[in-house]
């Protein structure tokens, strides 16, 4: 637990200033991610409905500045779930998932920041609206369901050079007039950051390996 207190504080030092720190805590429990918010992290993502609800709603209760994002995708039927725990959804790909949200945000009374997932490098086996369809999309999410499309959000093709596909995420996002890139993970985030990544995602390279 001491190594990931030594290494989130150096990827936190690298990170500050250029954009923020999502720590990703899928699969580590609340008792192994305590002591990083006791050191001073305050942004956690998970990427499943139902750890999270096990994990979060205790740490949040004690540390009440956390801020909770889904990274991961999202079923309409765990919506009502994921609009009481999180702070930002960063994986709305579709319609279903949109007007699912939007319903329960009402319900709720709840309005969260939302991403628009890209499925930027067009592989078959990953979420994501396709590049081509992200103009209509976004005018969905706005303009029939009202949602609050801060930014979009990527995972580009492992085994390739990242650095193209950061690229056109984030003239996307300049063309849509979306303020926020959430795009880097252990491997690459100082090539995020360096293509405009306004939030990168590190786990494994603060945690450790994942079980
Ligand atoms: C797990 C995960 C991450 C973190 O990946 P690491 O390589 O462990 O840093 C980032 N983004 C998403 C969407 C993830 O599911």
């Amino acid at each position: 637990m001491t190594d990931a207190i030594f290494r989130w504080r150096e990827i936190f030092g690298k990170v500050a200033g250029r954009a923020r720190l999502i720590t990703v805590s899928k699969t580590f429990s609340a008792a192994e991610i305590e002591p990083v918010i006791t050191a001073g992290q305050r942004i956690f993502a998970e990427n499943r409905v139902q750890e999270a609800t096990a994990k979060w709603p205790a740490l949040r209760r004690q540390y009440p500045d956390l801020e909770l994002h889904l990274i991961g995708p999202l079923q309409s039927n765990k919506a009502a779930e994921a609009v009481a725990l999180f702070d930002v959804i960063q994986t709305v790909d579709r319609a279903k998932i949109a007007e699912a949200l939007a319903k329960e945000m009402k319900k709720q009374g709840r309005a969260l920041r939302c991403f628009v997932q890209v499925n930027i490098g067009h592989e078959a086996q990953k979420a994501g609206v396709a590049p081509e369809a992200l103009v209509d999309f976004l005018g969905l999410c706005r303009e029939s369901y009202g949602l609050n499309i801060v930014g979009l959000m990527c995972i580009p093709p492992i085994e390739k050079d990242p650095r193209p596909y950061f690229k056109a995420m984030a003239e996307m996002a300049a063309r849509n007039g979306l303020k926020e890139l959430s795009m880097g993970m252990s491997g690459d985030f100082e090539a995020a950051i360096g293509e405009g990544a306004t939030y990168v995602r590190v786990g494994s390279a603060i945690f450790g390996g994942r079980r």
